[in-house]
Formats: structure tokens, sequence, C-alpha cells
């Protein structure tokens, strides 16, 4: 069965390819390469091309008659959103509506949309269910909104059906070290730690007086596996008739930035740090209530604790950099 995964050559998109390869799906992926790497397209034949280009991608879903989309293409920096608000709104909703047409023109109707937990904001809850408001505080956030508000539009039309997963923060890598987390700036706390221990430049620790134990800032961080085995359990419920719906996917468990720098040392990385000011709009703590991904679609995270999932990335920084030098 093929699927065609937009945003395949990215880093959850990657490890989702690989996993539909494993479970005997075909992964097509779709893909222009502003971000993505070739090199981590290995379970499918790769499609170099933009989503704004509708015929091209209507084409391709003809050519290939794919049984589902599983949408990760995006922009994805949420302080790049904040200085160019319209390449997000451009991009995201834009092409998302680009492919929804021909999703349209070539009646396929179902799609896992990689939404964002950044859609709730600053949220007041411990535990966020995905009841809670969604007040987004950056054009990124807003635009991973916008697409969920015109996929629940769709689904009530009967035309598409959808899955929203809203995740946490995404962390480590494929335990077999052939695919990782790779980004052109870095900004994500976890590669940065890794990259000050291996050498690189001090890690700012952003905001030591958030209302948190320790003063810094809270993230649900889940592993890329998890994440991709989420989008495999959300497309077979689409496949065997489930309906729309919009799932939060994360641990359930939150670590301040210092429980990181502490465990990825343990872990024998010693990351230089220093203290810093706050990074604008961001929330003190974001945590995922989980029971809904466990309940519809009997999904558990399988990395249980921060860190196994710091060694994994560990071991993905460690190989590439020694390749790099
Ligand atoms: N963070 C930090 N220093 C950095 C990068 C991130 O202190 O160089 C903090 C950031 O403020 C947030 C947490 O680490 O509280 C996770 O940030 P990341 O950018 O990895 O993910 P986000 O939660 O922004 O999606």
């Amino acid at each position: 069965m093929k699927i065609l995964v937009t945003g395949g050559a990215g880093y959850i998109g990657s490890h989702t390819c690989k996993l539909l390869a494993q479970m005997g799906y075909e992964p097509i992926t779709y893909d222009n390469l502003s971000t993505g790497h070739k090199e981590f397209v290995k379970w499918g034949p790769l499609i170099i091309g933009d989503l704004h280009d509708t015929n091209k991608i209507t084409q391709i879903l003809k050519n290939y008659c794919p049984t589902a989309i599983i949408h990760f293409a995006a922009s994805a920096y949420v302080g790049e959103s904040v200085t160019d608000p319209f390449k997000y709104y451009w991009n995201n909703v834009g092409g998302t509506l680009s492919l929804l047409n021909g999703m349209r023109k070539t009646n396929i109707n179902k799609i896992v949309f990689s939404s964002s937990c950044a859609t709730y904001g600053v949220p007041e809850v411990e535990l966020i269910n995905e009841s809670c408001p969604q007040k987004p505080v950056n054009p990124y956030g807003q635009s991973k909104l916008m697409i969920e508000q015109i996929l629940r539009d769709l689904a009530d039309k009967e035309e598409i059906k959808h899955i929203c997963l809203r995740y946490f923060n995404a962390a480590g890598a494929d335990k077999e070290g052939e695919i990782g987390e790779k980004h052109y700036p870095e900004t994500h706390l976890i590669p940065l730690a890794i990259f000050s221990g291996l050498g690189q430049s001090a890690l700012s620790i952003f905001g030591t007086d958030f209302p948190t134990p320790d003063g810094t800032a809270v993230r649900d961080y889940v592993h890329v596996e998890d994440l991709a085995r989420g989008h495999i359990l959300a497309l077979e419920h689409l496949l065997s008739g489930g309906e729309s719906d919009f799932i939060n996917l994360g641990t359930g468990k939150g670590n301040s930035v210092r429980e990181v720098l502490s465990t990825i040392k343990e872990l024998g990385i010693h990351a230089i740090s220093h203290d810093a000011p706050r990074r604008e709009g961001d929330p003190a703590s974001l945590v995922a209530d989980k029971s809904k991904a466990m309940r519809i679609l009997k999904w558990q995270n399988e990395y249980k604790n921060i860190k196994q999932i710091l060694s994994t990335a560990i071991a993905w920084h460690q190989k590439t950099t020694s390749l790099t030098n």
C-alpha cells in the first residue's frame, strides 16, 4: 500500500518512512529539500517538488495513487515565524491548501497531519488535553491551527478525513543510527547542548526565573520513533474507518532545561552553559495529557525517560560529528 509522505526527507518524516517500510507500506516522499536531506530518503522513492505546485502534486497523486497522505512538509522555526510570518502562512497554510486541492481532484480522502502543541499557546494547566483552549502565541502555531480548522471543515463536509497529531518536543534519533536530527540552523535544546559538549559554542539557558521547580522551562520530550509509530497508528485508524480527530502525542512527563543538561552530563557529555534571559514566547511548561492517544490509537511511548531518549540523540550526533570532522 502506497502512502505519500510530504516532508519525508525531514526529521520526523524520515523516521516515519522507515517505520512505514518496516510495516509493509511503500512510502513515497514528496519534498522540496529546502530543509530536508536527500540522504534521509532510503525507504522509497523521492520526488523533489514543492507543495505550491498544485499541477505537479496532482500528477504525482494520479501516478502513484496513494491510499493516504502523511503531511509533514512545513516551515517549523518558531522564532523565524515571528520575524517572517508571511513565509509561515504561505508555506504552511498555502502549501496545505494546494495539497488538499490535489487530493480533492484525485479523490484521495485521508490525511494524517503534523500539527503541534504550539497551537495551545501558553496553557494554564499542568497537563494539556485536546479540549484545552487553542490560543497560539506565534505565527507558526497559528498556521498549524488554521490548517486544523480547514481540515475540520472539510471533514464536516465529508470530503477528507484527518487525524491531526499535536506533538510535543520531538527528540532523539533512530536506534540504528541511520537518521537523526539535522537542522540548519539548529535552534533546539538537545542538539545544541550535545554540540556544546562536543566542543562547539556554549549553550544559553533561556530563562531561569520560570515558575517551575528549578526555574528553567519544562517540556515534554517524546522520542521521534514513538512519534513515527503514532503516525502509523493514526493512518491505520483512518484506514479502518475511524473518525477524524485531534490527538496529542507526548509522554505525559516533563523535564526542565537543567534536567536535560544534567542527564546529558550523566551520559558523559559535559555541555558548557550560561544563564540567559527568556526567549520571547516561551511558555514555562508544556506537558501532554496522552490519554486520548492511548484510548483512540492504542499508542504508548516506548521510550519512558529522558535518559533513553538522550542516549539515542548523543549516539547520532557523535556519529555525524565524527564524520564531518
Ligand atoms: N532552550 C534553551 N537554550 C537553547 C535552546 C532552547 O534554553 O539554546 C530552551 C527553550 O527556551 C525551551 C526548551 O529549551 O524552554 C526547549 O526548546 P526547543 O527550542 O528545543 O523546543 P521548543 O519547546 O521551543 O519547541
